[in-house]
């Protein structure tokens, strides 16, 4: 390493930031919680289980990180501008957006009733949108630059079995969204990016990864794994901090070649 590295690993850093992640509470999400308040961020972190949320606080404070819990679900209008106003009172301005939380119901589409594919595509999708577009309002207000980074899925770009047809579509339709706000936001100085993880194991898929269909899935994936959530961190804090600067309407994959095989 030379003198010049600390210059560019200071690009990573987050301090004074505030970011708010949706679905904290378990999975991936409690992982960036944990990674962006070790970068120094000061972490909102929302979801609807406030036991669960309450493990990520106490992780978080447990590892010298600041942290604020607050519950909210991304399918409430109401709630998500709520937390926004409240947050803003309590800790600051909120800088960053990452869009987390999500759910798979995962059923043939001849099985699936019109609530699943609602749930799915409400949480997914809806919420992504919503809470994307509270959070703009809430920048442009203050005339702040800020990011979004949503978390889609290879799931946006292949086809994932035979009971993901609305998970799929979701992600899909998140995708695309991204790139869609991205240029709508990019006047106001808001960056919209996303990472399309492939398979983490997380209670999303635990259950999958035991079934014969799971294992010889794994065996398709070019890296012969599934991920761990850690191997995201990179991806994430491009997309957060200042090393990302000059990014915006981006998919960063991170799926041990799974779209590629
Ligand atoms: P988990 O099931 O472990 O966690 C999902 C999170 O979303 C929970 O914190 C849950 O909190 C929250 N959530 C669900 N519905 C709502 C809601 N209506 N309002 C607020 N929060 C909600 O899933 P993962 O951590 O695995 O997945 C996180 C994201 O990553 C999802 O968008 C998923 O699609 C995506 N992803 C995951 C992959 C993987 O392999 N694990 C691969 C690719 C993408 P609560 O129930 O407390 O509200």
């Amino acid at each position: 390493m030379t003198n010049a590295s600390n210059d560019i690993l200071k690009k990573f850093n987050l301090t004074n930031k505030t970011v708010l992640v949706t679905g904290a509470s378990r999975g991936l999400g409690r992982r960036f919680s944990y990674v962006l308040s070790s970068m120094g961020a000061r972490v909102v972190l929302t979801a609807r289980n406030k036991i669960k949320l309450q493990e990520t606080e106490d992780y978080i404070k447990k590892s010298g990180g600041e942290c604020l819990t607050v519950s909210m679900d991304v399918n409430d209008e109401k709630s998500v501008n709520e937390v926004f106003a409240k947050v803003d009172n309590l800790y600051g301005e909120v800088s960053i957006l990452i869009n987390n939380a999500g759910i798979a119901i995962s059923k043939s589409s001849l099985k699936s009733t019109m609530d699943d594919w609602d749930s799915v595509m409400n949480t997914n999708l809806r919420g992504v949108f919503l809470c994307s577009k509270i959070f703009a309002k809430y920048l442009v207000n203050k005339k702040s630059s800020g990011k979004i980074v949503n978390i889609s899925s290879i799931a946006a770009e292949k086809v994932l079995g035979n009971y993901l047809s609305s998970y799929c579509a979701s992600k899909a339709a998140v995708s695309h969204l991204t790139r869609t706000l991205a240029y709508e936001y990019a006047k106001y100085n808001i960056q919209v990016n996303a990472i399309a993880p492939g398979y983490i194991l997380t209670d999303l898929n635990k259950n999958y990864f035991d079934t014969i269909e799971g294992k010889e899935m794994i065996d398709l994936i070019p890296q012969k794994r599934i991920g761990n959530v850690e191997e995201l961190d990179g991806a994430l804090l491009l997309l957060c901090s200042a090393a990302g600067s000059f990014m915006t309407g981006s998919i960063i994959r991170v799926d041990g070649g799974h779209v590629i095989s």
